[in-house]
């Protein structure tokens, strides 16, 4: 795998976290902050586990990582632990989903992070700046940043 520069490491994490951090209070989960690090890892860490009501919205958010960064860069790189993530999360709760409706929900992420863009954006760069952002900060960062209107 060719060397990627340290700044576009930063890029795609801060890219990658955002889509998860926008994408969960979309749905409403109990975000609790955002992180990159130096080494272009990052978490997205909510204020309890997360049960069966939500393991769908979850599901979809956790896709929002990689797609949001294939949004951006058009490949993908980051999204291991997400898939690793959800296997185990549907092992936790006994969900035998099959690969199509895996496959759906990917989709439904897909759709959301196009949808996002602009707050998605929003929020990386204001991720990339602090390196760690609060629930509070996120849900303030996508207030602001309404998608602007369509020119007529
Ligand atoms: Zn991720």
């Amino acid at each position: 795998m060719p060397e990627i520069e340290t700044a576009e490491l930063l890029a795609r994490a801060a890219q990658h976290e955002a889509g998860h951090a926008v994408a969960a209070l979309h749905y409403r989960l109990p975000l609790l902050e955002v992180v990159i690090r130096d080494d272009g890892s990052g978490n997205t860490s909510y204020c309890r586990n997360l049960g069966l009501p939500e393991a769908e919205d979850w599901c979809v958010t956790t896709f929002c990582g990689g797609e949001a960064e294939h949004d951006r860069f058009h490949d993908r790189r980051g999204d291991h632990g997400d898939l690793l993530a959800i296997t185990n999360m549907l092992a936790k709760l006994k969900l035998d989903w099959s690969e199509r409706r895996l496959a759906e929900l990917r989709h439904q992420a897909r759709h959301l992070v196009k949808r996002e863009r602009s707050r998605i954006r929003t929020v990386a760069a204001a991720l990339l700046r602090h390196r760690r952002l609060s629930a509070f900060d996120v849900k303030w960062l996508k207030a602001c940043s309404v998608p602007r209107p369509m020119r007529m």
